[in-house]
């Protein structure tokens, strides 16, 4: 049983375009996939139609058991953790707390469930120890890891994140891999870091100018590379 399955995606932006040209793939339930290739391959949008984000404008991306369209984009999104590139689109209450908390009070959890979903997010992420500073004081690995957090206190089955490594100090991104190994949820993952995607992700699909020129176990695409 897949929990994507993108049939002969297409989408080109208003400009004219053709950033994904009939991409085919799926996707099983713990499998951890790097999306590769050179800037303007198509990576972004195909990550941005998962959630919703973008709408095809031929084919379609199923999620779980049902397309992603306007009227299912509520599923979608609770099934879906979208980690930006840019932590700063992420983080935007006066506290971190406050940002961690956002996602489950927005589905009406009770008050004292969402503080437990806070804590045990932020320490996956061991950022319990920032849980009262403003966002825009932490180091960029700090925010990389507590958007994170405000991904995992949703409790998605699949995580996509944009570039996780990118921007951080070796330290912080160490610990940035270390945190993505330990997930044993769904992940996508578009990077430029090699070394992390052979680390953190059994399977590689290569993008180029829009299209899927390779797909397999990372070890035979970096063999092959
Ligand atoms: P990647 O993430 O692999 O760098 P993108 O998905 O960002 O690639 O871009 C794919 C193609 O779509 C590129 O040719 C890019 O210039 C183009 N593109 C991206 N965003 C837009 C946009 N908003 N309007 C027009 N073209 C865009
Ligand atoms: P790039 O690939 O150049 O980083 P994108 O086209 O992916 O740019 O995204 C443009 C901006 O919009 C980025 O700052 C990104 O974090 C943000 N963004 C991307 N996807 C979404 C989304 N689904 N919802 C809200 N913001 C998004």
């Amino acid at each position: 049983h897949h929990i994507v399955a993108a049939d002969r995606l297409s989408f080109s932006y208003p400009d004219g375009t053709a950033a994904l040209r009939s991409v085919s793939f799926s996707i099983h339930h713990g499998e951890s996939v790097a999306v590769i290739g050179a800037n303007g391959a198509g990576k972004s949008t195909l990550l941005q139609q998962l959630n919703g984000y973008l709408t095809p404008t031929s084919g379609q991306v199923r999620i779980g058991d049902f397309p992603v369209t306007p009227k299912t984009l509520h599923d979608v999104r609770r099934t879906v953790g979208m980690v930006f590139q840019n932590p700063d689109d992420q983080l935007f209450m006066p506290t971190v707390f406050d940002d961690v908390a956002f996602g489950p009070l927005n589905l009406g959890m009770p008050t004292k469930d969402v503080e437990q979903r806070v804590t045990a997010a932020l320490d996956t992420v061991c950022a319990g120890h920032l849980a009262a500073k403003p966002p825009y004081r932490l180091s960029c690995g700090e925010k990389k890891r507590v958007a994170i957090a405000t991904v995992l206190a949703m409790d998605p089955a699949m995580l996509v994140m944009d570039e996780p490594t990118s921007g951080l100090d070796p330290f912080s991104r160490r610990e940035v891999i270390k945190l993505l190994n330990e997930f044993s949820h769904t992940r996508i993952i578009t990077s430029h870091d090699l070394d992390m995607v052979a680390e953190v992700c059994d399977r590689v699909i290569v993008m180029h100018a829009g299209e899927i020129r390779a797909d397999g176990a990372a070890e035979d695409i970096f063999a092959d590379a």
